[in-house]
């Protein structure tokens, strides 16, 4: 398959995510997202609080990719979003991160955020393979991604694991800094559905864990219920009765809670709710949800660089 958006040399005026900045990558230039030619991982080790099938009891191997095309004003990991922290490494140390991911056991392979390094996951993922990596790839993204990108990427992820974040494009604009999301991430989604179907659907080990399949995420926003709601109707009308997960844990920031409103806050037990049921009103059979009030800090983990760097004592 010619991988045409993911060559690196695309990367001279790059137009690898919907934002389509055109950076000078490949000069050393950084895009809206922060990255240059180099790939950049601020953390990678077993995390335990995705949806089940994903996390299971041994975990999933996340890996944290710096940078982001979106810039979400809520961020929870905005020190690797937009502070871009991480350590520069190469693509053979990514694929060198999934075996050793693999060995402690992960159900699978999270690649967080992983747009705007996606051109290099070809190689990295292909060379692990070869040494052995046996696990399903999981591809954990804002859901603004170029329909294009997903097709390229479509025999290499096994998992999509996808936000749906906005309805209302001027929300997107006011909160992420994008004119386009709700289209863009409905497109995107459609053609998700598309490969997976192609793959013949989901796909789960006898423990109830999966090896195919695909979750689309949405995070309620604390006062914008309506939003939640015209999100849920969009995800029907694109793609049915999928897998979807509905998050409560919104956490206010510094920056959100200095700036006060709603977003200063937590989503309500009664937002949440309204929310769920419109889901079930809608007929989704298959649904994910969080028990408890929001802000838990386990869904954060620290950006501390865990298991990017080779351990001196390791292979
Ligand atoms: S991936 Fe980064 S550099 Fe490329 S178009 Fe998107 S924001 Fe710009």
């Amino acid at each position: 398959m010619t991988r045409s958006l993911l060559l690196p040399s695309t990367l001279s005026a790059c137009e690898l995510c919907p934002r389509r900045c055109r950076a000078d990558r490949a000069a050393g230039e950084r895009g809206v997202c922060g990255a240059t030619d180099t790939l950049r991982l601020a953390r990678a080790a077993l995390h335990f609080w995705e949806e089940p099938p994903i996390s299971g009891e041994e975990g999933s191997g996340t890996v944290f990719f710096s940078g982001c095309p979106l810039k979400c004003v809520y961020c929870q990991n905005h020190e690797i979003s937009t502070g871009n922290f991480g350590i520069d490494v190469s693509p053979e140390r990514l694929a060198q991160i999934m075996l050793e991911l693999q060995d402690q056991g992960a159900l699978n392979i999270n690649l967080v955020t992983a747009t705007h390094y996606a051109h290099l996951l070809p190689e990295a993922i292909a060379a692990a393979r070869a040494q052995g990596l046996a696990i399903p790839i999981v591809y954990n993204t804002s859901g603004y991604e170029r329909v294009e990108a997903v097709r390229e990427l479509d025999d290499l992820v096994d998992i999509w694991l996808t936000d749906f974040k906005y309805a209302d494009a001027g929300l997107g604009r006011a909160l992420s800094h994008v004119p386009d999301y709700p289209s863009v991430a409905q497109s995107a989604l459609i053609e998700m559905a598309r490969q997976l179907e192609r793959h013949g659907g989901g796909a789960a080990r006898a423990d109830g864990t999966w090896t195919r399949g695909i979750i689309v995420r949405h995070l309620v926003l604390p006062g914008h219920t309506e939003d939640s709601c015209r999100v849920l109707d969009l995800i029907w009308d694109a793609v049915g009765d999928v897998p979807i997960s509905v998050m409560n844990q919104y956490t206010p920031n510094a920056a959100m809670r200095a700036a006060g409103g709603e977003l200063a806050r937590a989503v309500t037990r009664e937002e949440y709710e309204r929310v769920l049921d419109h889901a079930d009103d809608l007929g989704f059979t298959q649904m994910f949800w969080q028990e408890g009030g929001a802000v838990d800090e386990s869904f954060t983990p620290p950006f501390d660089t865990t298991g990017v760097l080779e351990r001196a004592d390791a292979r």
